[in-house]
């Protein structure tokens, strides 16, 4: 999956960087269009490059473009790659993968957001190794609201439970080392992309629902689209947009 080994002829990497920084500069300028066909400024959406499964070259050469929000699923795959790019100035790693609790402890040292925050327990967890110092980690609350049970997150697919959920993550909000930003889903896959709308407004609809509940916290973070689906994900409200396949190409592996 992640060919830490290979060492790829130059020609390969020219070819690759040049498609890399021109799917990149698209993509930005359609994460611009989309904000202004309703009305919303294209700064107000950033764009995460999604790195998992893609080569350290593929990689460098995103950052080269520019990309400073990268986003991995997988806790060691994601510490070669930091390792390797550290000397590059203000890279912000976000893991956005399910995160067992026993990866919790590296997960809160080395990446500064969270989006896969699924339960209490791995709540707990990362702020149990944030808090003692003056650190808080930046987190975002994984919603799954389509009900599909290949899905992580908390269950917020069904509107009448949400008081219930009120009450499952209300712990949360009170951790010291932690400070939950927003939400996060992922919709189920479709070919069609505007088949996603209804479940990114239903994540906005959660986010108005808890700010009325929680009214101390922003909840500004909506973190919401993929290759396929960013466009409709912005017109809905995402604050930042996980885009891989459409910048880098298809994963290997
Ligand atoms: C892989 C992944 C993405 C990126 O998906 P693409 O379709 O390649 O853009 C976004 N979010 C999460 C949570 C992912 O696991």
């Amino acid at each position: 999956m992640f060919r830490e080994n290979v060492v790829p002829n130059q020609q390969f990497t020219d070819h690759l960087t040049g498609r890399i920084l021109t799917n990149y500069q698209l993509i930005l300028e359609r994460i611009a269009s989309a904000a202004q066909s309703i009305g919303r400024k294209p700064d107000q959406v950033r764009l995460m490059v999604v790195t998992k499964g893609h080569p350290l070259e593929a990689v460098q050469a995103v950052v080269a473009a520019g990309a400073r929000l990268l986003g991995e699923n997988y806790v060691d795959e994601a510490l070669v790659k930091m390792q390797a790019l550290s000397s590059y100035p203000g890279i912000e790693w976000h893991m956005i993968g399910h995160v067992q609790s026993r990866k919790a402890e590296l997960v809160s040292q080395n990446f500064s957001c969270v989006h896969s925050v699924d339960s209490l327990k791995l709540a707990n967890r990362l702020n149990r190794y944030t808090s003692g110092g003056n650190h808080r980690l930046p987190v975002l609350l994984e919603c799954n609201v389509s009900g599909e049970e290949s899905k992580f997150g908390w269950d917020a697919w069904d509107e009448r439970q949400w008081n219930a959920l009120t009450k499952e993550i209300a712990p949360i909000l009170d951790l010291p080392g932690l400070e939950v930003l927003g939400l996060m889903t992922m919709p189920p896959f479709f070919l069609n992309p505007e088949e996603a709308r209804p479940y990114f407004q239903k994540l906005r609809r959660l986010q108005m629902y808890l700010k009325e509940r929680f009214s101390t916290f922003s909840w500004e973070e909506l973190s919401m689209g993929m290759s396929g689906d960013f466009e409709v994900a912005i017109q809905e409200g995402a604050t930042i947009v996980r885009v891989g396949t459409a910048i880098l190409g298809e994963r290997s592996g």
